[in-house]
């Protein structure tokens, strides 16, 4: 799979259009438990990496995830920026220029172990890793895309009853409760498109 068999360019702006068309929705969730700028900032981070998606896919795969990496890490701000890059920069680094499913599941390993050593943080703590980990357990499990967006979808969900450990909804302590996570909401926007998109792998 090149970056033109994926057709990069169209992922990229099916990303930045999820991102654009959920933006008010993630300032509200963030608004409940953080700051209220997940919304503007993910956007942000994605109409950036949209202006320049003639340019990355041209480019080999790897060097192409390297490239978002960098932008979001730029652009995004706030916590998630440096996470959401180390996530794309990893990809990057981990992935061979033409991959298959199982080269994608040990590579998505990879990137949430970086993530994890980012953040400092675990499965459970109500984080876009509580989307990530699972979505990654369930392409090693050999399931098609349209359940895995289910389950992305289903595990963001899932963050709603856990208490923040990590990020600064953890401030709220108990009354992080009831609400669901920012970072996995829009990580599970993110998993939905990737999903659409994966056809092409065997
Ligand atoms: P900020 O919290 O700085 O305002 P954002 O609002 O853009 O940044 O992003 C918040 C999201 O980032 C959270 O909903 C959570 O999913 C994610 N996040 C924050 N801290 C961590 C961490 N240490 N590990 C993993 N994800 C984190
Ligand atoms: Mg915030």
């Amino acid at each position: 799979m090149t970056s033109t068999a994926l057709d990069l360019e169209r992922l990229i702006a099916a990303a930045a259009d999820a991102i654009a068309a959920h933006a008010d929705e993630l300032t509200t969730l963030d608004r409940a438990i953080g700051d209220g700028d997940h919304g503007a900032n993910m956007k942000r981070g994605f109409e950036a990496v949209r202006a320049e998606a003639g340019q990355s896919s041209a480019k080999p795969l790897p060097d192409a995830l390297k490239a978002i990496g960098t932008r979001l890490v730029m652009t995004v701000g706030g916590a998630s920026g440096p996470l959401f890059g180390t996530l794309f920069m990893a990809l990057g680094k981990e992935l061979p220029g033409d991959p298959d499913r199982a080269d994608l599941v040990a590579a998505l390993g990879k990137a949430i172990d970086a993530v994890a050593a980012r953040g400092k943080s675990q499965a459970g703590q109500k984080t876009m890793l509580d989307v990530l980990i699972p979505v990654q357990q369930a392409l090693a499990s050999g399931k098609r895309d349209a359940e895995i967006r289910a389950i992305a979808d289903a595990a963001a969900e899932a963050t709603i009853p856990m208490k923040a450990i990590r990020g600064r909804a953890s401030f709220l302590g108990e009354r992080s409760i009831g609400h669901m996570d920012p970072g996995a909401r829009s990580t599970a926007l993110l998993v939905g498109v990737v999903a659409d998109h994966l056809g092409s792998i065997a």
